[in-house]
């Protein structure tokens, strides 16, 4: 499930307002999903917005634990070396 799967705003589940979706670092590993209300200001996930947090989580710590880096990751580093 892909990130563009989800709605990037929703009702707010505390209150009427609109609740933005962000991303959120987590452990500095990956990025979570939180909706986020600019009404109320609470946060709240969803199933589907968990399924795609919990499945970056895992990813991430099977690369650091297996010390394996994203093709995007590693492109990334090269360029800086060339600059
Ligand atoms: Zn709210």
């Amino acid at each position: 499930m892909l990130t563009r799967n989800l709605p990037d705003k929703q009702q707010c589940a505390f209150c009427s307002g609109d609740a933005i979706l962000e991303e959120q670092d987590y452990n500095g590993i990956c990025n979570v999903l939180v909706y986020y209300c600019s009404k109320c200001k609470n946060g709240f996930t969803t199933t589907e917005s968990d399924t795609i947090s919990v499945y970056r989580i895992q990813s991430a710590q099977w690369r650091i634990k297996r010390r394996i880096k994203r093709k995007e990751k590693i492109n990334n580093i090269l360029n800086e070396k060339k600059l």
